[in-house]
């Protein structure tokens, strides 16, 4: 059932599918907060409670559900093998009552209830989204996606940009409800609203509106999308539990502060004097991410990169993304449900837009790698070698260890220019509707190159002989952002470098 549930149940649902993690849910609703704070729009955030949840859920509503969603019989009645005909017995000072037979609910422990239950509350997902009452979130970017509801297994939060949509939303719950047996809880549903709401009377309204403390799946939103508080309740709670602090307990952070206090009251109870000077703590370490396609040794080069102190932090951002492979590009936004479909947006170029289609395997990339070299970029290398893709994205490969530190750091910064220069223009595209041809591109890369002339210009580095072209050469026609594709290359070249 696993297997085939991420066809049959919606992105909004982040519980029980396998890959979709709960983190999904939190970040859209943080996202969606920031969005509108930004923008200034009216954003209510409505999160429904439901009354024992897993216990009401109508059997008969069960099957038929499954049945709608398209799951054969055979296996339909496999699970009505576990849920046909129950009954329970209740003992009663000692005393075994007569059968009672159970209707609703699914099995506690049982494995297979979280699946049953999101295939149970999937129906109330889908009224939802489809109500053409419910203003939801139009999401930037996405050509006409809009965020309505996300949920979390039972945790069902609507997103709204208008009153009308919580009263609708609450009616069509309760309807969902008749034929479920699911039972909102009005008392305990609770929303907050973002961006300028002054005037709209919501008093009519029977949900609680918080002003702070609004959590959802345990986590707290305030007014900016984040959730400082979340630290300080966490701290609070955990430091009476660090023992030596007050109490003793299980939970040890990895605070170095407190692990060192604990080591100089050993040393105390030891040698009944002070140290020195405490060994410090090794703090606990966390395992090096797996970067696709890596060693683990290359994975942490990888990682170490991405966060070369030379590097501008919007870089740092856009190298950490690339080896997360979670850059917003379509088929990841696809994946998350956020993108109409995969396709790389540049016209006549069909593949999906992977991390790696953009900065490497679509046409447009290619042109431009293609055109970079060591005349036009003195800090990459030279000597006709190709550069790979390891080498050019993640900053890894094996020429690289003849380098030194300087020259690498030159090389490093030039390469996250091109990629920040790919980046840029595809988001042009796909924001404004402007094709960057390549030579403005180029002219791009050479004025953002500027702003790490110092580092890479410096004594010492490669390409202390070379020169950076100034963003508007002469020799080179074109403004740098100026639309038109007459200066592109046969998009149908290899990324062959270094051939000019
Ligand atoms: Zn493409």
């Amino acid at each position: 059932m696993s297997t085939v549930l991420k066809d049959v149940i919606h992105p909004d649902q982040a519980c029980a599918v396998p890959g979709r993690k709960i983190t999904d849910s939190l970040i859209l609703i943080r996202d969606a907060i920031c969005y509108a704070r930004d923008r200034n729009i009216r954003l209510v955030v409505l999160n429904l409670d439901f009354e024992k949840a897993f216990d009401r859920i109508s059997h008969q509503f069960l099957f038929k559900v499954l049945e709608k969603m398209g799951f054969p019989g055979r296996f339909i009645a496999w699970v009505g093998l576990l849920y046909n005909h129950m009954v329970s017995r209740i003992v009663v000072n000692g005393h075994l009552s007569k059968n009672v037979n159970i209707h609703s609910g699914v099995r506690q422990g049982c494995p297979l209830s979280p699946l049953l239950y999101v295939v149970c509350i999937e129906p109330l997902a889908q009224i939802l989204r489809r109500d053409k009452w419910i203003k939801g979130l139009d999401l930037p970017g996405t050509g006409g996606l809009t965020a309505t509801c996300v949920l979390y297994m039972d945790d069902v939060t609507l997103l709204a940009t208008d009153v009308l949509s919580i009263r609708r939303a609450m009616d069509l719950t309760d309807w969902y409800g008749r034929a479920s047996g699911a039972k909102l809880n009005r008392n305990k549903s609770e929303a907050q609203l973002f961006g300028p709401w002054d005037g709209v009377d919501t008093g009519r309204l029977d949900v609680d509106f918080k002003e702070t403390n609004f959590k959802i799946l345990g986590v707290k939103f305030d007014k900016e999308g984040g959730g400082r508080d979340n630290w300080t309740d966490m701290l609070g709670k955990s430091t009476p539990k660090v023992p030596g602090t007050a109490g003793e307990g299980g939970v040890l952070l990895s605070v170095g502060v407190q692990v060192g206090a604990l080591e100089e009251k050993n040393c105390e109870e030891k040698t009944g004097k002070w140290r020195k000077r405490p060994p410090r703590p090794s703090p606990d370490r966390e395992p090096v991410s797996p970067v696709p396609g890596l060693t683990l040794r290359e994975a942490k080069q990888a990682w170490r990169n991405a966060s070369h102190p030379a590097l501008q932090n919007r870089h740092k951002d856009l190298s950490w993304m690339v080896a997360h492979e979670i850059l917003p590009v379509r088929a990841v936004m696809h994946s998350r449900g956020m993108a109409k479909n995969p396709i790389c947006p540049r016209s006549g170029c069909n593949s999906p837009e992977t991390v790696r289609h953009l900065l490497w395997e679509c046409g447009a990339a290619r042109d431009l790698w293609a055109k970079t070299g060591p005349l036009y970029f003195p800090c990459l290398p030279a000597g006709g070698a190709q550069i790979g893709y390891q080498l050019a994205i993640l900053g890894v490969g094996r020429g690289l260890k003849d380098l030194t530190a300087q020259e690498f750091t030159s090389l490093w910064l030039t390469l996250n220019v091109i990629k920040d220069a790919i980046w840029a223009t595809r988001n042009l595209l796909v924001g404004k509707r402007v094709t960057v041809p390549l030579h403005a591109c180029e002219l791009k890369v050479t004025s953002m190159l500027q702003g790490y002339r110092a580092t890479i210009f410096g004594r010492g580095g490669r390409g202390r002989t070379g020169r950076v072209p100034a963003a508007t050469d002469p020799g080179r026609p074109g403004s740098p952002l100026s639309p038109g594709g007459d200066d592109f290359l046969d998009k149908d070249s290899p990324p062959v470098l270094y051939k000019r």
